[in-house]
């Protein structure tokens, strides 16, 4: 793995620019940027390994999906299509008389 040098520039997500951007590194721990500085912004912050933080918005997506899940799923088990009863389409409609015209043809 390479060794980053204070001042070297990585791509990393800034929150204030809701992107990935340049960073330059301003703080090393163990071998690995600890600290990073927003290129475009100037934000200073810790690396985040180019991860966007899940934002509030996010987060409340994410409930609401879970809330819609655990209210629907019951409903979709409890209630499966009814496939053993199909509908008689063979059957000729009831209620319809055969009726045959008398045509009568007088030559
Ligand atoms: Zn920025």
């Amino acid at each position: 793995m390479r060794e980053h040098r204070l001042g070297d520039v990585i791509d990393d997500h800034c929150i204030k620019c809701r992107r990935v951007t340049n960073h330059s590194i301003v703080s090393i721990l163990n071998g690995e940027a600890a600290k990073v500085r927003c290129r475009t912004c100037y934000h200073d912050h810790d690396y985040r390994h180019e991860q966007a933080p899940p934002s509030k918005k996010d987060l409340k997506k994410q409930e609401l999906f879970k809330e819609v899940l655990s209210t629907v799923a019951p409903a979709v088990i409890a209630d499966p299509p009814a496939i053993d009863d199909p509908p008689a389409i063979d059957d000729p409609p009831a209620g319809v008389p055969e009726k045959k015209k008398a045509r009568s043809k007088k030559a």
